[in-house]
């Protein structure tokens, strides 16, 4: 199989815990690890599906954050730039009033994943709704939404620097669980 270094997804975190996972990257361990981890994928694969399940997350946390007008998948959202999918405020007028079109768009990467890494990446954009800049109260708020916030943001990472460095999405090929939605 063809190896490229990964890019520096982990740039965040400290170095060593960076360069253990480069590491178990090499070794062909991290993709076994994940598995282990994370045997299933989720079962959202339509944007119909998409939407109801970010509307649900929304509705338990930010009820009063406005309404969204889009959620969808988005096959052209590049995986390394925007793998944390984008969340896009178009402000228009409507008579007098200005009134704000909120769109979520996850890249489509995330139909093959694990639930968790689907909510993980809901969590973050719907934070995005009420703060802009990944600071504490952004983070703060992630946590609120899903206490292992911080832990799955490193898994997916993790999984996006094997994913980029074999070309292999490792969740491709499982079957979804139906029930695998909550
Ligand atoms: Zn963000």
């Amino acid at each position: 199989m063809r190896k490229k270094p990964a890019p520096d997804y982990l740039s965040g975190y400290p170095a060593d815990l960076a360069a253990e996972v480069r590491r178990l990257i090499e070794q062909g361990l991290l993709a076994e690890m994940l598995l282990r981890k994370y045997p299933l994928p989720h079962a959202v694969r339509t944007d119909t599906a998409l939407h109801d399940y970010v509307v649900t997350i929304k509705g338990a946390f930010l009820r009063n954050a406005g309404q969204l007008s889009k959620v969808y998948f988005d096959s052209r959202l590049h995986v390394v730039r925007n793998a944390l999918g984008t969340h896009t405020s178009i402000s228009r007028v409507q008579g007098q009033k200005l009134k704000a079109k909120r769109e979520i768009r996850i890249s489509s990467l995330f139909r093959e994943v694990p639930l968790a890494f689907l909510r993980m990446i809901v969590v973050h954009e719907l934070a995005h709704l009420k703060e802009r800049e990944h600071d504490k109260a952004f983070y703060q708020l992630c946590r609120h939404m899903e206490p292992d916030y911080h832990q799955l943001e490193f898994d997916l990472l993790a999984y996006l620097s094997n994913l980029e460095a074999t070309g292999r999405p490792l969740w491709a090929a499982v079957t979804a669980v139906t029930a695998d939605t909550g």
